[in-house]
């Protein structure tokens, strides 16, 4: 597989190219040439296949010969070590936990996916690949649980001072060894802000070899496919393909299942479930993409006002917004409502959602009122217990700790101060050089 700039200027790459850069030289995103078709027996009813097996099928045609098949298949299979349950809800609702993970989160699966790629690549370099990550709070911990201990990997990872949830902190600050984690003293914007002026630094760039794992990154994007494949896999064979709801930020989760589709995967509808960051569901109405500043919400993981992956979403279908449409609706779930879902659902179905998840649930609702004849599922995708305060506000009850976090909050917090300037961040990257 080749893939192009979708800036259009900078030459094809191949998937190893495209993951050790991240984004193309052009600053484009790489998108695939082609999307492949994936065999029947995949989506079979009877599929016969093991998960792994089905997975390193969907995933061969996007590496190529860059990766061997027996160290492809060793990667597939240490990136799905956990379980993705489709949990009903209800006669009509099911819930797809991705949060079954080391660090709770569905980021764990791009995350370690692309972690053991960059390690495969890293082992035939001279020098050692620096990742760098600027992290609001979910994306650090998956990165830095994913990149533990892989050779030839130093991972610097960014976080506002203060800003991030207990759990989150110590995802982040603990693992140690080849992690590194910068308490910036300042906000989310500081740290994205410094990683951006290190790439553009041409003299570090002669001296050191960075590159981002963010959800640009196609070795972090497209093995989010495989949720969706593992979800009809659990889907009843009698049902027709499920509606599909999926709570939305940079769009690259929503992005990965649409490629599943286009692959042949039987999918009735897709939601783009927003929060109050709604660019994507006022274009799909007004037909104006217009993004406006950001704002806070309980969702937090999803308040991004301008989707990274959105382009890539476009591309999908041509650049026609109408035939997106065909397939993708999108709707803005407002704050009360989103507590007062996760409160309902805890008391009525003895289920508790996170606030992403309980987004996901209200989006899909609205459609499966207006469609009775309707099923489908929402993406789970983060536990709880990582947004204690919401669900606890929402429900009255205290959230229970599960077992791998009680030991992971016993470790101690290794992090090194940085002051928001940009000299200060240089020096430190050189010192671990
Ligand atoms: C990152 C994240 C999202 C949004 O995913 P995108 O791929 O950016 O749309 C949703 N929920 C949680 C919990 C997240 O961490």
């Amino acid at each position: 597989m080749r893939y192009r700039s979708l800036k259009g200027i900078a030459p094809m790459a191949d998937f190893r190219e495209a993951t050790l850069v991240g984004q193309a030289p052009d600053g484009g995103l790489y998108f695939p040439e082609c999307i492949p078709r994936w065999d029947g027996s995949l989506t079979a009813s009877d599929a016969t296949t093991d998960m792994h097996e089905a997975a390193f099928h969907v995933m061969r045609p996007y590496v190529g010969d860059v990766i061997p098949e027996r160290d492809l298949q060793d990667i597939v299979a240490d990136t799905l070590s956990f379980e993705t349950p489709l949990v009903r809800i209800d006669e009509r609702v099911s819930s797809l936990e991705l949060h079954h993970g080391p660090t709770l989160a569905f980021k764990d699966v791009g995350a370690r996916f692309m972690s053991r790629c960059l390690g495969h690549f890293a082992k035939g370099m001279e020098e050692r690949v620096f990742v760098l990550v600027a992290t609001s709070g979910d994306t650090g911990g998956a990165v830095a649980q994913g990149f533990m201990g892989v050779e030839g990997v130093e991972v610097v990872i960014l976080y506002p001072s203060g800003k991030v949830s207990v759990v989150q902190e110590k995802q982040l600050t603990t693992a140690g060894g080849n992690i590194h984690a910068l308490e910036v003293k300042g906000d989310f914007d500081a740290c994205q802000r410094l990683v951006k002026r290190a790439f553009t630094d041409v003299e570090l760039k002669n001296r050191l070899f960075m590159t981002s794992a963010n959800s640009i990154n196609v070795a972090r994007w497209l093995p989010q496919q495989l949720y969706y494949l593992s979800a009809w896999r659990q889907w009843p064979e009698t049902e027709r393909p499920p509606v599909v709801s999926v709570p939305s930020g940079n769009f690259g989760n929503l992005c990965a299942g649409l490629m599943a589709w286009k692959s042949g995967l039987p999918v009735g509808r897709f939601i783009a479930a927003c929060n109050l960051n709604d660019t994507v569901p006022r274009f799909l109405r007004e037909g104006v993409y217009h993004p406006r500043p950001s704002v806070a919400t309980v969702s937090n993981a999803m308040d991004v006002s301008d989707p990274s992956n959105f382009i890539r979403i476009l591309e999908i279908f041509g650049r026609d917004s109408l035939s997106m449409k065909d397939i993708v609706e999108s709707v803005s779930i407002g704050e009360e409502e989103t507590l007062d879902a996760i409160s309902r659902v805890s008391s009525e179905h003895d289920y508790l959602m996170d606030p992403h998840g309980a987004v996901g649930y209200l989006a899909l609702m609205r459609r499966l009122e207006r469609h009775p004849e309707e099923k489908g599922y929402f993406l789970e995708t983060a536990h709880p217990v990582k947004f204690p305060d919401s669900v606890e506000t929402a429900t009255g009850q205290k959230v229970e700790l599960p077992a791998q976090l009680k030991t992971l909050m016993a470790l101690p917090k290794k992090a090194l101060p940085l002051e928001p300037e940009y000299e200060a961040f240089r020096d430190l990257l050189l010192r671990l050089s």
